[in-house]
């Protein structure tokens, strides 16, 4: 651990906090005698928010010279993270205001579609046709850099299977590859069910955990990208995990000793922490805020654009496509 023994002994005596790298919104408590020797090896939990790519790969570099290159495991979202869309229709905060309109209200005229299968499949047109691109113009650079200094790298998306292609295609086309130096798991087919509840454990989540998350959705991973539909980052992460061709039941988070995970939502964020709150495993989690002002842009406008947007285009599959 990163803080010396003279500094547990002066939050001993002295009353200084100094349970083990605790930051900002974590509470750190003063060790009692004791809990002393134990709080030596707390792991590590950290939570930040950052408009900053630099900030994430400066925490796996502290984490790297502590543990070594091949025992940190990076995990990356991909909308508003790796990318955003080139125009607000198929969006991230798109997406999201037409899924809140559906839940209150089934008939509101501004609806793209009347159900949300009916959605997803207006959002994989638009994925389809969009560009995106990336929310810091380096970002990509720091992304290779990480791979190619074995950074194992995954990107965790909750876009669900039927959307691979277009984000392989746009990952690709923005510079964006991991595969070199991403987690290997032994699922041959890339599509599977991510738990079981008549096999609890075997996946590294306990019968408790399943019971709590009901029943599953397939999920595929490929090409280091993670297609979780809509499911718990966190355990969606942990089953991964326990995939992987280095864990054993002694070993779920195979040889990892540090995960950092950055996500635009706060939400998946907090999952990521429940997910890991009893491990030994170290973990940092960024809530990554860059497209911050874009998101608040658009959920405080009329709408009026992407309404107009959306009636174009479907003028235009209408007229031209046959059914
Ligand atoms: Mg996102």
């Amino acid at each position: 651990m990163s803080h010396p023994f003279a500094v547990l002994l002066a939050a001993f005596f002295f009353g200084v906090s100094a349970t083990p790298v605790f930051a900002q919104s974590q509470t750190a408590e003063v060790p009692a005698r004791a809990q002393l020797a134990e709080a030596t090896t707390q792991p590590v939990r950290r939570q930040e928010t950052t408009a900053e790519f630099a900030r994430v790969v400066e925490q796996v570099d502290e984490f790297a010279e502590e543990y070594g290159a091949e025992s940190v495991l990076l995990v990356v979202d991909l909308d508003n993270t790796l990318l955003a869309m080139n125009q607000d229709l198929g969006s991230d905060q798109w997406f999201t205001w037409q899924e809140a309109l559906q839940n209150s209200d089934q008939a509101h005229p501004e609806l793209v579609a009347s159900d949300f299968g009916g959605l997803l499949e207006i959002q994989g047109i638009l994925f389809a046709l969009s560009r995106m691109h990336p929310p810091e113009p380096g970002l990509p650079d720091l992304v290779e850099d990480l791979v190619t200094r074995k950074i194992t790298t995954v990107v965790l998306t909750s876009r669900g299977k039927e959307f691979r292609d277009a984000a392989e295609r746009e990952l690709k086309r923005n510079k964006y590859n991991i595969s070199p130096s991403t987690l290997e798991i032994h699922e041959k087919r890339g599509v599977f069910s991510p738990y079981s509840a008549e096999h609890p454990g075997k996946h590294g989540l306990s019968a408790e955990i399943i019971d709590d998350l009901g029943s599953p959705r397939r999920v595929t991973y490929s090409e280091g990208i993670y297609m979780t539909a809509g499911q718990h980052k966190g355990y969606m992460l942990k089953t991964l995990l326990a995939r992987s061709t280095r864990a054993s039941a002694n070993q779920p988070f195979a040889h990892f000793k540090a995960i950092v995970f950055v996500d635009d939502h706060q939400k998946h964020v907090d999952r990521m922490q429940e997910a890991f709150a009893g491990d030994s495993i170290d973990l940092a989690t960024f809530r990554y805020s860059r497209e911050d002002g874009n998101v608040e842009k658009f959920n405080k406008s009329t709408k009026h654009h992407v309404i107009r947007d959306w009636d174009l285009l479907n003028g235009f599959i209408k007229t031209v496509l046959v059914k």
